[in-house]
């Protein structure tokens, strides 16, 4: 799949080469923009109830981002247009000690896709190799093993049939500053706010530095990461359909043959 936000597998990501605040030179009240974003939602669709229908292959979708990245936005935009009997969220929290219990991909593996089926991460076992590492939980030699038995890891699913799509919500430090602020403003917003989060803030370019790593080493031909320019919301939302778009088109799902002549068979 062509797509200018796609890592190239095998290069290294250098984030501040990207600009989070890209937009093609668009402006949120485009027409093209509405139409841009109209098209990839209605494709998307339209192709899910094919994927759905044939019932052989899946869609994962991760995302990951910074505090504030916009995930939630995301998931709630990409999910309008879609069959919700063929889509589930599977949302990654702080490890239960059950889960601490297992081996780091026990608890995402047993989330990813049926046949048939879209499945978005919202975190994944990338945090594995992220908040794990900023914050030294497991010493640095077993971090290190992880990239590449994430890369097995997604190997194993798309052989199984799962087109796997990764997406990194880049937006810079000054538009967290803003979004965190904002949640702070808002009394609605008050129960998105956790003290930590200004923590998790000081460590920003820790955080820059490990998923730099993760992107470089874990972008695969079967399971690439993109980098989402994402200080923009719309642009973000926008960009991201047209990503889900072009990998389902890619998949070409089709409606199952049936064994029977339609034309021959009355309702009475
Ligand atoms: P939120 O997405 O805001 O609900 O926060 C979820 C929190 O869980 C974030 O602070 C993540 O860093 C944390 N988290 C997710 N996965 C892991 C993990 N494998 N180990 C430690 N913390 C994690
Ligand atoms: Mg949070």
């Amino acid at each position: 799949m062509e797509h200018f936000a796609m890592v190239e597998p095998g290069t290294r990501v250098d984030l501040s080469a990207i600009d989070p605040d890209f937009r093609e030179g668009l402006s949120k009240r485009d027409e093209e923009v509405k139409r841009r974003r109209d098209a990839a939602r209605d494709a998307m669709g339209d192709l899910q109830q094919r994927l759905y229908a044939e019932g052989t292959q899946s869609l994962l979708i991760v995302l990951q981002a910074m505090d504030t990245g916009g995930k939630d936005g995301t998931i709630r935009h990409v999910m309008r247009g879609l069959n919700p009997a063929g889509v589930h969220v599977a949302s990654f929290k702080v490890p239960t000690p059950q889960e601490l219990a297992h081996d780091f991909l026990w608890r995402v593996h047993r989330h990813t896709p049926r046949r048939g089926q879209i499945v978005v991460f919202n975190r994944s076992h990338y945090e594995d190799v992220l908040v794990v590492r900023v914050h030294e939980l497991v010493p640095e030699r077993v971090w290190r093993r992880r990239y590449e038995r994430i890369n097995e890891f997604e190997q194993l699913l798309a052989e199984a049939g799962t087109r796997i799509l990764k997406l990194f919500l880049y937006i810079s430090k000054a538009e967290q500053k803003e979004r965190l602020q904002a949640r702070l403003d808002n009394p609605d917003k008050h129960w998105k706010f956790s003290p930590a989060d200004t923590k998790e803030r000081k460590l920003w370019e820790e955080y820059i530095a490990a998923y730099e790593d993760a992107l470089t080493h874990c972008s695969t031909e079967v399971a690439p990461w993109f980098v989402i320019p994402a200080n923009r919301k719309w642009y973000r939302n926008m960009i991201v359909a047209e990503i889900i778009e072009a990998a389902m088109r890619e998949m070409a799902p089709r409606f199952p043959e049936v064994d029977f002549d339609p034309s021959k068979i009355t309702i009475k």
